[in-house]
């Protein structure tokens, strides 16, 4: 059975006391929010961790990796999964497209213990150029073999591209203008299949078989987002939004099966549009967990598109986003760098924390990070600090004695200057 079928049996499941009890939440409430899939929970079969995703939980973040055809390594995929884990990332897609991938997935599955999501159609359309030497040759039947084929391998979350349908393609085609084009992998490949065949989306047309198969395994549709803008002024055009609407009509088939399910966001969008992105996806789905994928909101920071995307993912996030999918510096430019890695999850790290101080109120750490500032309480700001590690590494490679201010000011230190002339117990009524 599947989370979402035995919390309507209120059968409290290993995955809801593990969530629960990380997440501080009543195991009550969480069930209620699975049972109106406005939550999920994304399992890592072999390692019997969890991570839920959705309302009144922290905001996840997803690191994807995965190999190019230009670039194939299997030793440097797996060390880009144990440095995305070690970084705090909550999940890992593995989206490659060059190599053996049934081989590469089972290893980063087997080397992480990370919940891993896929994008399916990748894997059928590399077998199809295989095979057939052209992807529009694509077998139907071959996408929903993948689909079982991965989901049997232990995969927790797959993206699918169901709501690219021949209505949201027409919209495409009538609206007739985008800046970027069309950005997303597997959404460019599906159009170009339905084009040349003239059939529709076997992920749309045959959308029972693909959650027949997810309810099995109890593996979360994350509801895929092919037609999303890669350019800021191509955000909420027609053709996304009538994606968008179909997909928010399959999230309500979805659960209606007893399937969990995530829908998918932007790809770029202008800072002024964020919130009400956000809004119209939550209250066309029914308040289902909304995964951005940065979102970035400018096309101008090639290079530091990690930092684009933190801002985009904090504003979201603080709208009520709930899963962040990182950008690393490499966006748009390469591959991604196991050090780029690195960054792009501690990057979104950040972006999720701003969020929650003020979509959940978290801001203990703020508070505590502030007063050990306050205090010259060196030890305590690195514990707190988002990377403790490199906080401190820094500071050591700058200082020497632990008991004044750094040499950013030296003997001009602001809080030393002042620590006797105040006591600081109470402020504004509050213990500080
Ligand atoms: S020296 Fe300056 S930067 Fe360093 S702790 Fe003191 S006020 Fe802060």
């Amino acid at each position: 059975m599947t989370e979402k079928e035995n919390a309507l049996k209120n059968i409290y499941t290993a995955g809801i006391k593990y969530v629960s009890d990380k997440e501080n939440i009543e195991a009550e409430k969480f069930m209620e929010n699975i049972v109106n899939g406005k939550t999920v929970i994304l399992h890592n079969k072999n390692r019997d961790k969890f991570v839920g995703i959705g309302k009144d939980l922290t905001t996840k973040i997803n690191a994807s990796i995965g190999t190019s055809t230009n670039h194939i390594n299997l030793g440097e995929e797996i060390r880009k999964a144990v440095i995305a884990e070690k970084s705090g990332a909550d999940t890992l897609m593995e989206l490659s497209v060059g190599g053996d991938l049934d081989l590469i997935r089972r290893e980063v599955i087997g080397n992480t213990s990370l919940p891993v999501g896929t994008v399916p159609l990748y894997q059928a359309f590399r077998e199809a150029i295989d095979t057939y030497k052209n992807p529009v040759k694509m077998p139907e039947e071959l996408v929903l073999e993948v689909i079982e084929k991965q989901c049997a391998d232990g995969v927790s979350f797959m993206a699918i591209h169901s709501g690219l349908n021949m209505m949201s393609l027409e919209r495409l085609k009538k609206q007739s203008y985008r800046y970027a084009g069309l950005v997303s992998k597997g959404g460019a490949y599906m159009i170009a299949w339905m084009l040349e065949n003239n059939k529709e989306n076997p992920l749309y047309e045959r959308f029972e078989d693909v959650l027949k198969i997810l309810k099995k395994y109890d593996t979360v549709l994350s509801l895929g987002n092919g037609l999303r803008a890669g350019a800021t002024a191509d955000s909420f055009d027609r053709a996304y939004m009538q994606e968008l609407l179909i997909n928010c009509e399959l999230c309500d088939i979805a659960r209606d099966y007893g399937v969990q399910v995530i829908v998918e966001g932007p790809g770029h969008i202008p800072i002024d549009e964020i919130e009400a992105n956000v809004k119209i996806q939550k209250k066309m789905s029914g308040d289902a967990p909304f995964y951005v994928l940065g979102p970035l909101v400018t096309d101008v920071a090639a290079g530091y598109d990690h930092i684009s995307s933190a801002i985009g993912g904090a504003l979201s996030s603080s709208f009520g986003a709930d899963f962040l999918c990182y950008v690393t510096p490499a966006e748009h430019l390469g591959l991604p760098s196991e050090e780029d890695v690195a960054i792009g999850v501690k990057s979104a790290k950040i972006a999720a924390h701003i969020g929650d101080m003020i979509k959940l109120k978290k801001t203990g750490d703020d508070l505590n990070i502030s007063k050990a500032r306050r205090n010259i309480d060196w030890e305590s700001q690195f514990k707190y600090s988002i990377d403790p590690e490199y906080s401190k590494s820094i500071f050591k490679s700058k200082n020497s004695d632990e008991t004044a201010g750094c040499s950013m000011c030296g003997e001009f230190c602001a809080p030393l200057r002042v620590k006797k002339y105040f006591k600081y117990e109470i402020k504004y009524g509050k213990k500080a």
